[in-house]
């Protein structure tokens, strides 16, 4: 008899679920789950992202989708074995569906799954060309006029967008656009990339002089090719600009900088968008089948209207037009905002030799970065996480499989270890008359990133300004109003200032929508992005996952893209291979389309 481990054990499970599944038992599969148990599903089987809840919502999916998937071998996946550890077992995966190939992860508690995570990772017969199967590149023998890899890509470049339409078109081509044009062209999706810029990377290089990437480079990588062993661990923005300036290059995107979309239109009976672009000075009309708005979750700038912005004779400017601080020495500078640009740029202009004040109005969850490295990242995105085995695949789809519904409980304990461990400094920044949270529930930079992609400050130097009285501080007040030399605040302070900056975020994606298409459709997308967790800029109701973001949206065949490098990286995998299928005619039956709640 076999003795039995945690791999035996949980093999057994998955013989028993995938026999259920086989079956068509969708009762007894769903029985399977804990009552509270969660099932995660990246495309696989819901052609969607989408996460099911308790037992009732599994069976509901399993009812609607398992015939078209017809799961089967499930299997715990080569080379790994179960691990468990209180109370909990778990076990990487594969499975295979009538028209995939699929990996995941499942946590089992008391016999029950607690949660199982199902991710598409290849269509069959469209597999990436790749290790064994990767291109020749050279063409051995011989023949007449036959023509070079640069011969051929040199038509690609000269065809694709005059000759041949692309399938699909990404508007935006930072690293958003970029990562998910490169996955595309990885799976022979015809794919154009348009983008204002000049050049590719500039999207970066154009922000502030002292920004340097907040995420440390383990959870930064883009899709193919890893940065070298001996890149900084918080990239400056140029050097990222450089990168993937470089990548579009050796990725052989069909990159078109100097390009911008002016305005798209879907005809529904011909299933196609017409794309009006500028390039060069030149219009040119694009008929992708598929368009995806990579234009920036932090793109579209949110300008506050003040009395008086007329009448002040000083500059005005956004965060993401801020040049940097030379031009400011001995000027007098007023920031609005109290988030991550805020501090960076006050701390740059103090620097720079600028008398800055920072207006402060509602409180700012703030982090010590290296805190936030040793604690919130390190068992995945870190050195030592790699010296333990965890691949930046695994790190991405063990964060993965942590379902939205139940993340913050796993967060809430770290960030109470970071105030324990950093009590000293919260407490001379509250001294310092500086309004700080933990998020509305104690979960801290993550959660907040999810709900509403805003209010934090990985804390890289300024808060010691902040403490010590350089950079000076006004808070619990907003602006009143500007005159002609000065910003007065609500409790009747006036500032003098030469420059104010509005350091105030970003608006809502489908606003781009709003610019290219029409303000109809950017209401029949909705609110893009946050979990609908009834916190902070976040309204219920619950949506399970992040609105709108790498799946189907109630616009057919408009998508969005982007987020942070992680998110970059692993969500353009979903939202290509969703894009390959429908190139390719094989049926997506979207299980639970996401429903508008907001507008934005
Ligand atoms: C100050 C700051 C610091 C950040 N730090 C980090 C960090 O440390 N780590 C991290 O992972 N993320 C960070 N982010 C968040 C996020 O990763 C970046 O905003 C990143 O640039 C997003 O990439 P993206 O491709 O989605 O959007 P963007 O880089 O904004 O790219 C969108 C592109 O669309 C183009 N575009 C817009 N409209 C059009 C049009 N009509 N036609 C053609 N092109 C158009 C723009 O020119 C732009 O290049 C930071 C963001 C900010 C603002």
């Amino acid at each position: 008899m076999l003795e039995k481990t945690p791999t035996t054990r949980v093999q057994a499970f998955l013989d028993r679920f995938g026999k259920a599944l086989e079956t068509g038992k969708t009762d007894e599969a769903a029985s399977m789950f804990a009552e509270e148990g969660f099932w995660r599903d990246l495309v696989a089987f819901t052609w969607n992202i989408r996460t099911m809840e308790g037992r009732g919502e599994v069976r509901d999916m399993l009812n609607a989708q398992l015939k078209s998937v017809k799961p089967i071998g499930w299997k715990v996946a080569e080379g790994e074995e179960a691990a468990e550890a209180d109370g909990v077992t778990e076990a990487w995966i594969t499975f295979e569906t009538q028209v995939a190939r699929g990996y995941g992860h499942i946590r089992l508690k008391d016999g029950l799954i607690w949660t199982l995570l199902t991710t598409m990772a290849e269509q069959k017969g469209h597999e990436e060309k790749a290790g064994f199967t990767r291109p020749l590149g050279a063409k051995h023998g011989h023949g007449k006029d036959r023509k070079t890899w640069k011969e051929e890509r040199d038509d690609e470049v000269a065809e694709l967008g005059v000759s041949r339409q692309p399938y699909c078109l990404i508007i935006g081509g930072g690293q958003g656009g970029i990562a998910l044009g490169a996955r595309l062209g990885q799976l022979g999706v015809p794919t154009i990339i348009v983008e204002k810029n000049e050049r590719a990377g500039d999207s970066w290089r154009k922000r502030y002089k002292s920004l340097c990437l907040h995420d440390p480079v383990w959870y930064d990588h883009l899709p193919y090719i890893d940065f070298p062993k001996n890149w900084p661990v918080f990239a400056p923005k140029d050097k990222i600009g450089d990168w993937l300036e470089m990548y579009t290059k050796v990725m052989e995107l069909n990159y078109w900088p100097s390009t911008t979309a002016k305005k798209a239109s879907y005809d529904e009976k011909a299933g196609e968008w017409t794309v009006v672009v500028e390039r060069a000075g030149k219009e040119i009309t694009l008929k992708p089948k598929q368009l995806v708005l990579a234009t920036g979750m932090s793109g579209k700038p949110n300008l506050p209207k003040f009395r008086g912005q007329d009448v002040f004779k000083g500059e005005q400017q956004h965060s993401s037009a801020h040049p940097g601080p030379e031009r400011y020495r001995g000027k007098k500078v007023v920031v609005v905002g109290s988030n991550n640009s805020a501090h960076d740029i006050c701390a740059a202009l103090w620097e720079g030799g600028a008398d800055v004040t920072m207006v402060q109005r509602s409180s700012t969850h703030i982090v010590r970065s290296a805190t936030l490295m040793d604690i919130g990242l390190g068992a995945l995105y870190s050195e030592q996480a790699v010296a333990n085995g965890v691949t930046t695949r695994k790190a991405d789809l063990i964060f993965a499989s942590l379902p939205y519904r139940i993340l913050h409980e796993f967060q809430i304990p770290l960030y109470e270890q970071m105030r324990e461990r950093d009590k000293d400094f919260y407490d001379a920044l509250e001294k310092a008359g500086f309004m700080h949270d933990w998020g509305d529930d104690g979960s801290g930079l993550f959660m907040k990133y999810l709900r509403r992609g805003s209010g934090y400050y990985i804390d890289v130097g300024a808060c010691d300004l902040v403490i010590d009285g350089s950079i000076k501080l006004k808070s619990g007040v907003g602006v009143k109003e500007l005159k002609e030399h000065s910003v007065v605040l609500s409790d009747g302070t006036e500032l003098p200032a030469d420059l104010i900056v509005y350091a105030t975020g970003y608006g809502s994606m489908n606003g781009w929508a709003a610019d290219l298409i029409s303000q109809e459709v950017a209401d029949k997308v909705g609110k893009v992005w946050g979990l609908g967790s009834a916190t902070t800029k976040d309204p219920g109701p619950w949506e399970g996952e992040q609105r709108n973001m790498w799946k189907p949206t109630q616009a057919e065949n408009l998508w969005f893209h982007g987020g942070n490098l992680h998110q970059s990286r692993h969500y353009s995998q979903y939202l290509a291979l969703q894009l390959k299928a429908r190139m390719e005619g094989i049926p997506t039956p979207v299980y639970g389309l996401q429903q508008v709640h907001h507008k934005a």
